[in-house]
This record gives structure tokens, C-alpha cells and sequence, in this order.
């Protein structure tokens, strides 16, 4: 890590999609912020325990793990229950936010992701 890098805030970017990885690691990083990606739950929840990011941006559909048991993992463990997880999903049905918020997620983003919401909605929990 560099000396640089010592005082960024770090995300977690949890997605078994390369491309939506790149998308939001050159977009966090853009920001400032320092990424670590984990491309599916069961590595989400390893990586977060190992690392302790200060917010995880989490896919839904995943393979291995998918990402509301990671959520669940994550808020059974005390080490990890207090890291802010925002879901990032395609699904665009309506109550799509009340369900994940009430599945213990802090936010909800639909993919394709509007860029400057993004950032906006990255903002309020970083
Ligand atoms: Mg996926």
C-alpha cells in the first residue's frame, strides 16, 4: 500500500460481474477512495472480517455465496455487524428499496447505476 493510501476510506466491492467491478472501482477511485473486490459472497465475507472496510457495496445475485446471506453473515458477526452495506442490483420492481432495507442493507442502488447518484449515495455513509 502506499503512503498515500493510509488515510483513504476503503470499499468493498462485492460483484461475480468484471465489468460491474471495473465500473465502480474506477468510479470509487475517482472519488478518492481505496477498493478491494471480492467476486462473490462467500470471499465478501472473508475479506471483510480480514479487512474491515468502511462501506460494502453488495451484488445480489452471486455465485457461491449470494449477497443477502453474505449481508446476514456479516450481521451475525460483531467484528463486522457495523459496516454500512448498500445493495447494487438490477432488480427494478417496485418495494425493491423496502425489501433490501429491511433486510438490513442501509441503501439501495439499481444497476445500471446513475453515476452521479452513485457518488451521492456512496457519500452519505462514507
Ligand atoms: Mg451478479
Amino acid at each position: 500500500m502506499a503512503d498515500s493510501d493510509i488515510n483513504k476510506k476503503t470499499v468493498l466491492i462485492a460483484d461475480d460481474d468484471t465489468k460491474n467491478r471495473k465500473l465502480f472501482r474506477v468510479a470509487l477511485q475517482s472519488y478518492g477512495y481505496k477498493t478491494i473486490e471480492a467476486e462473490d459472497g462467500k470471499q465478501c465475507v472473508k475479506l471483510a472480517k480480514e479487512t474491515l472496510p468502511d462501506l460494502i457495496l453488495m451484488d445480489i445475485q452471486m455465485p457461491v455465496m449470494d449477497g443477502i446471506t453474505a449481508l446476514k453473515t456479516l450481521i451475525a458477526d460483531p467484528a463486522t455487524s457495523k459496516i454500512p452495506v448498500i445493495a447494487v442490483t438490477s432488480y427494478a420492481m417496485k418495494g425493491d428499496r423496502e425489501r433490501f432495507l429491511a433486510k438490513g442493507f442501509v441503501d439501495y442502488i439499481p444497476k445500471p447505476i446513475d453515476i452521479k447518484k452513485f457518488k451521492e449515495v456512496i457519500g452519505k455513509y462514507i
